[in-house]
């Protein structure tokens, strides 16, 4: 049977893949439950590596990824499960510097997706569609959770978790901002100050 073809990317995850078969080892035995019981909340980007930046090993920790490390309700979602079935007892809120959330806002994204799907062009200040046509309008009634001011992000999203009625009071989740020029993660003291407990 020949193998079916497949894209350069798709193999080499194939190939990473079997040599981190190969030396997987014990983390067999690892137990479900995040060993040191914390979650963190962080962005999608790139650049940011939370196995890296917060020093997690297989089985640590809770890591819920999505495009700004914002609050949504599929976020939250996860951060209740992490807590109420699988016992993590802090939370960290971690964006980040030149996150591309600050690039665009529900109106830009809205009309580039209603002209054309493709991938747009970015030029440092405008985006543009290198292709138009056969785009669609569904992108205008949906709230991206674009961000403007970096901090305010943070505290909105802290607050948003700290109030949630599924959340138990008695978890402390901390704000950040991953500084992507340097790897530091800084304290939104503000914050963390939001989101401490309340029991
Ligand atoms: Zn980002």
């Amino acid at each position: 049977m020949s193998e079916p073809s497949r894209t350069h990317v798709h193999t080499e995850v194939l190939n990473a893949n079997r040599d981190y078969v190969a030396v997987f080892g014990d983390k067999k035995d690892l137990a479900l439950p995040p060993a040191r019981g914390f979650a963190i909340l962080t962005c999608m980007d790139a650049r940011l590596d939370p196995a890296k930046y917060a020093g997690l090993s297989e089985g640590d920790a809770h890591v819920i990824r999505n495009a700004g490390g914002r609050a949504t309700d599929d976020a939250i979602r996860s951060l209740v499960i992490s807590h109420k079935l699988l016992g993590t007892k802090e939370w960290f809120v971690i964006h980040h510097t030149n996150c591309g959330m600050e690039l665009f806002s529900d109106e830009i994204i809205g009309d580039l997706l209603e002209d054309n799907l493709e991938t747009a062009a970015f030029d440092g200040a405008t985006w543009s569609n290198p292709k138009h046509g056969n785009g669609c309008a569904h992108g205008h009634f949906i709230k991206w959770q674009t961000i403007s001011d970096n901090e305010r992000s943070v505290v909105q999203d802290v607050r948003r978790i700290r109030e949630h009625p599924l959340v138990a009071g008695h978890i402390p989740i901390y704000g950040y901002i991953y500084d992507v020029k340097t790897g530091r993660i800084n304290e939104v003291k503000t914050a963390t100050e939001a989101g401490k407990a309340t029991v």
